[in-house]
């Protein structure tokens, strides 16, 4: 059983490959030891302080409620409508394969596997038997922000389902995970030191004298590649360069996002931009930037290497900005369909003006 926690550095894993911590096994061996049967799905309560820490989360309060739902049993899955009522087909929403119960819709499922897995933390669901264990060992090992992810990504697996069953909309992973990205990004951003709740702008705006602001963005659709796109401007709002690229190997949105910003850091030292703020509207990206620590995710192992970046520059900030600020890069990655990076010094691509202007008028 493991669960590798994406933002920070908490993650353990039974393993004992040099990834345990015996602060972490202990932990968890007491929280087996309190329950009666651990691999039950029903006999698992889960302690006052877990509801605190759940509660405390930023997530927006839909997905609290519905991960709440989950976990008490009161979400209407199969399973439980089969029960008093013959006529309702048990079977699960996504795979159609097994019961659709609690552990195994939001754990053991196939189709469930792959959404928590390529997802920031890469957390392997399948390793729990039981949702409650589950929630108690994200809330141990995790802290607020990788729990109000997995209370995310619970609202938006419900969702997903209920479009499934209702709406005949196939499940689509990458949609799943750009859900849990906009959900995610709804909340208002917390600032660096995590007390003070500051409203991102909804607008571009221009960077102090002497920095180059270079916004970036990604677009992820299935089949793997991302495509990325940059605008740098100085504090007059001049572009210093556009450019596009695309990425093969993408597992998914949330990560097509940190792959763009080491990207758009590695050009603007090929470019010679030595004092720059990068500005994302990926508020997860955000986030995990800022966190103390460092986790074992895939996430990690990019934001590692943009970290490594750091020595090409003078000065160099993350900023955050809603996409409605950032509607240049947005538009770069969406609509420059090529398979070769190309990079305008000092120029856009025509359809890109009209866009870049309305940034600063
Ligand atoms: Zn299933």
């Amino acid at each position: 059983m493991g669960i590798h926690g994406g933002s920070d550095e908490l993650y353990w894993s039974d393993n004992v490959d040099g990834q345990y911590t015996s602060k972490g096994g202990y932990n968890f061996m007491r929280m087996l030891l309190s329950y009666d049967a651990p691999s039950s799905s029903t006999s698992a309560p889960l302690r006052p302080a877990f509801w605190k820490k759940f509660w405390a989360t930023q997530a927006l309060p839909r997905c609290k409620e519905t991960s709440w739902r989950a976990i008490s049993g009161y979400l209407p899955l199969k399973e439980r409508l089969f029960r008093p009522r013959v006529d309702v087909d048990p079977g699960c929403s996504f795979c159609a394969t097994h019961w659709e119960t609690e552990d195994h819709f939001f754990l053991q499922c196939p189709a469930t596997r792959q959404i928590w897995f390529a997802s920031p933390g890469a957390i392997r669901a399948d390793s729990f038997s039981c949702f409650r264990d589950f929630w108690a060992v994200v809330a141990l090992q995790g802290d607020g922000d990788f729990l109000a992810l997995v209370q995310a990504t619970v609202y938006a697996i419900w969702e997903a389902r209920n479009q499934v069953n209702f709406q005949q909309r196939p499940l689509m992973v990458h949609s799943v995970l750009s859900r849990v990205e906009s959900l995610l990004a709804e909340v208002s951003v917390r600032d660096n030191g995590g007390e003070a709740t500051v409203a991102a702008p909804a607008r571009w705006k221009r960077p102090a004298q002497g920095t180059i602001k270079c916004n970036f963005d990604a677009s992820f659709k299935e089949g793997d590649v991302s495509r990325l796109g940059m605008i740098a401007r100085d504090h007059e709002g001049a572009i210093m360069a556009t450019a596009c690229s695309f990425q093969f190997h993408t597992i998914s949105s949330l990560l097509a996002e940190p792959m763009s910003m080491r990207w758009t850091m590695q050009l603007a030292i090929d470019l010679g931009f030595r004092r720059i703020c990068v500005e994302t509207d990926c508020v997860y990206l955000f986030r995990s930037w800022h966190a103390t620590g460092e986790g074992r995710s895939y996430l990690s192992s990019i934001l590692r290497d943009c970290r490594l970046l750091l020595s090409g520059f003078d000065h160099f900030t993350v900023s955050f900005v809603r996409r409605t600020g950032n509607v240049v890069a947005d538009f770069l990655a969406k609509n420059v369909k090529t398979y070769a990076n190309q990079v305008w010094v000092e120029e856009v691509p025509a359809p890109v003006l009209p866009l870049v202007i309305s940034d600063i008028t």
